[in-house]
């Protein structure tokens, strides 16, 4: 089997949480297409071209190649690029595939801009198309976090959604969601969650991995995420402002630049007015490998994301030991189980999260208790079993089975 595995806008060779653009999807592309291709799948990964000087055509491993299509360019995305790019990523698509001789059995198109290229493909190659959106439009208005998305990309989806042949949900809510923002039809959606890397996510001595990073003794609150107002790192600010001691906090946040960028601009204001500065530490991105020694260290992991489609910082911060607490939206409420792994809070005010971080830090027993369920929970979730789904949807379609049957 050979397939075709889109991935417009955002290469998954970025380092994931580093860019606006880079985080979860990258981590899933990077996962999956390991998995596939060390299973015989050939698989071909086309994304822009975001640096410049690397080349055309990368083998990533034995069967994986990354290819490198001019999406606006080369070079660091200035901005997101526009639906009437994605004629001209087509016909390079097709250009590399005529100059190969390749023949595909399927594409895999992953976010809405990839869907559009797509359906373009599944046209030209007469074969199945499988999409995958990570987020929607539709679904992140509803969030509230303070951004509209363009009514093009929401038109956009209902027409990949209406033109694949299969979708991917990662979970049951995005399904759902689907459904009814969308019209999907639920025969054509599966749902399958994401996973986690247990032989890297897992529990490290607390004090050995604050030495190592060079962490003193303090409360440790992480923050993990892509420079995005959606995640929400102001609500941890202010709660972590209102717990009783909050000189005696640090709150780590691991991801962007150091701080400066756009994404954490509220945060960055929020903490000044309420002389929280001090008390804040960015440490940028952080190799993903490296992340077991921040969840390790952490007393407590912070998601207070508007929208999460699945999270996975909360299965990794699970999978390494460290409770969470974090809102009760999208994935998040089949990722964390309320009182056993964490906690979920409904609202996105500081005033529940500082109610509900107040009881972690004072009570260490209660911590390890979550901790210790929190890892048992995560041990469900392996990238193998994804991939097991994956193929096996792959195999459907090219079959003409629907899905479930
Ligand atoms: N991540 C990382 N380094 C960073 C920040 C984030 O490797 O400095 C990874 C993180 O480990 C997780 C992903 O980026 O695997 C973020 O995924 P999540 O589902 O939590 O959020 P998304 O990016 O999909 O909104």
């Amino acid at each position: 089997m050979r397939i075709a595995i889109l991935s417009v806008h955002t290469c998954p060779l970025i380092t994931p949480g580093s860019r606006r653009e880079a985080g979860g999807m990258n981590v899933y592309l990077n996962m999956l297409t390991h998995q596939l291709a060390s299973r015989g799948i050939a698989v071909d990964v086309f994304t822009r071209w975001h640096d410049p000087a690397e080349p055309e055509v990368m083998e990533a491993a034995p069967g994986l190649r990354v290819i490198h299509v001019e999406a606006g360019g080369r070079g660091p995305q200035p901005d997101r690029p526009l639906p009437p790019l994605t004629g001209s990523v087509t016909e390079q698509i097709l250009a590399f595939q005529q100059r190969e001789g390749l023949v595909y059995d399927l594409v895999h198109a992953h976010y809405w801009l990839s869907g559009l290229v797509g359906l373009e493909l599944k046209q030209r190659w007469g074969v199945p198309l499988i999409a995958m959106f990570h987020t929607l439009g539709a679904v992140k208005n509803q969030a509230r976090a303070g951004e509209h998305e363009p009514l093009g990309r929401i038109a956009a989806e209902h027409e990949v959604i209406a033109g694949a042949d299969a979708l991917v949900a990662a979970t049951e809510d995005e399904r759902d969601l689907m459904a009814r923002l969308y019209d999907a039809d639920v025969s054509h959606v599966q749902v399958i969650p994401l996973g986690v890397d247990t032989s890297t996510f897992h529990p490290l001595e607390k004090q050995l991995a604050r030495k190592a990073l060079g962490l003193n003794g303090e409360r440790l609150l992480l923050f993990v995420g892509r420079p995005d107002p959606l995640k929400g790192l102001e609500v941890l600010i202010s709660a972590a402002s209102q717990l009783d001691d909050p000189d005696g906090v640090r709150v780590i946040v691991v991801g962007g630049d150091g701080g400066s960028e756009e994404g954490f601009q509220r945060a960055h204001d929020l903490a000044a007015q309420i002389d929280m500065t001090s008390r804040v530490d960015y440490h940028g991105s952080v190799a993903h490998d490296r992340l077991p020694y921040y969840y390790s260290a952490a007393d407590v992991c912070v998601i207070p994301s508007y929208y999460e489609s699945f999270g996975l910082v909360a299965l990794e911060s699970m999978a390494c030991g460290t409770p969470v607490v974090a809102a009760r939206v999208g994935g998040l409420r089949s990722t964390v189980q309320d009182g056993e792994t964490g906690y979920l809070i409904p609202w996105h005010c500081p005033e529940p999260y500082a109610e509900r971080l107040e009881l972690l830090l004072d009570n260490e027993m209660l911590r390890r208790a979550l901790g210790t369920q929190a890892q048992a929970a995560a041990q469900s979730y392996s990238w193998s079993a994804v991939t097991d789904q994956i193929e096996a949807l792959y195999e459907r379609v090219l079959h003409t089975n629907p899905i479930g049957s």
